[in-house]
């Protein structure tokens, strides 16, 4: 049985590819944070199976500031795939607490390659960097190639860690992969992100919970895929022959205006009764077009997204009518 570890596995991407790779068989073992709340409700379905926790998945604790921890339980799993998805992912939260998101995004990186390059028998590495490390490209769309020159902390950060697995790849010979990702959403997407928020508001309003529904710009364009295609696309960087980089993208744009006006037709109502502009909203240095060229990831691995933007905003509305409910 392959042996996969995963550094953030409670997160949106995590849960995903947690289910993925349990389907392929693998033996699934996730570091997790102590936090003051033990709510991890993205793999409550998993914990709650006897047939899988305990089995097939282990959760195990672990910082990503704790690299005594870390190269204790690399030692002693000796997985073949990790998978380093774990560190503070808000772009707009990033100049609130840019210490933290360098700390754990940038250093955390940098920790997990030096342990690696120690171990006899390193796993194969994939680090989910991000299309933030571009900034405000000159180019369009971007691809592997495309010059890093990002414009916010969590974006420093991010270029900081792919310049590593790079050098790491390069001067060590680790299987080490860069994921460049676009932004990628799911029903399982964290409640800050503008999606999830257009798409709660929808159903909220829907069931009678909420009035209105407050954005900043929603001219903003974003490349938006579903996080399931993207799990897929790590998977598949880690089994190919050869370590390299990767544009994981759709490589189409959609406005904000685009999520509001799928979500609440999915939902039968007329956004133009709900949608409020508050220019406090507005992000700071917001990059633009950042659209990516996955032509790399389809010639060399085959991969391309399956799901639709239209498809990713109704299932996310959907899936915030059927919680919503539940809970009221
Ligand atoms: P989430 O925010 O949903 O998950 C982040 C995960 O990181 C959680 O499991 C969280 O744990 C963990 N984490 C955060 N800080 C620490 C820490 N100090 N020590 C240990 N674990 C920590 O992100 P996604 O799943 O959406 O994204 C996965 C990765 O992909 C992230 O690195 C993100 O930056 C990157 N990415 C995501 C994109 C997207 O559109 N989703 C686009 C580009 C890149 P906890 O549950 O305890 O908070």
């Amino acid at each position: 049985m392959r042996i996969a570890c995963i550094t953030g596995i409670t997160g949106q991407d995590g849960s995903y590819l947690t289910e993925l790779l349990l389907a392929q068989g693998y033996e699934v073992h996730g570091t997790v944070r102590r936090t003051s709340t033990l709510e991890r409700s993205r793999l409550a379905h998993l914990y709650a199976d006897p047939e899988i926790y305990g089995k097939q998945l282990f959760l195990h604790y672990a910082d990503l500031d704790d690299p005594t921890t870390l190269r204790r339980l690399l030692s002693r799993l000796q997985p073949d795939e990790l998978y380093h998805l774990a560190g503070q992912s808000h772009v707009g939260l990033s100049f609130e607490i840019p210490e933290t998101t360098c700390e754990f995004t940038a250093m955390g990186t940098l920790r997990l390659l030096e342990i690696l390059r120690d171990l006899p028998r390193p796993p194969r590495f994939f680090h989910a960097t991000s299309s933030e490390i571009f900034g405000r490209p000159k180019v369009s769309p971007q691809n592997e190639e495309t010059s890093i020159a990002p414009v916010n902390p969590y974006g420093c950060a991010k270029a900081f860690a792919t310049h590593l697995v790079r050098v790491y790849r390069e001067s060590f010979g680790l299987f080490a992969v860069n994921g460049i990702l676009y932004n990628h959403e799911s029903p399982r997407r964290g409640e800050h992100f503008v999606t999830r928020k257009v798409c709660r508001a929808a159903a909220a309003i829907k069931l009678g919970l909420q009035q209105e529904l407050k954005l900043g710009d929603t001219s903003t364009q974003r490349d938006w895929g579903h996080a399931r295609d993207y799990v897929r696309g790590m998977w598949l960087a880690l089994n190919h022959p050869q370590p390299d980089d990767y544009v994981f993208a759709t490589g189409i744009l959609h406005r904000v205006q685009d999520v509001i006006e799928i979500a609440f037709a999915t939902v039968e109502l007329d956004w133009r009764a709900y949608v409020r502009f508050d220019p406090h909203l507005v992000r700071l240095n917001e990059p633009y077009n950042l659209v990516g060229d996955a032509s790399k990831a389809y010639q060399v691995l085959g991969w391309s997204p399956q799901v639709s933007f239209t498809e990713l905003i109704q299932e996310m509305t959907q899936a915030e009518l059927v919680q919503l409910s539940q809970r009221n």
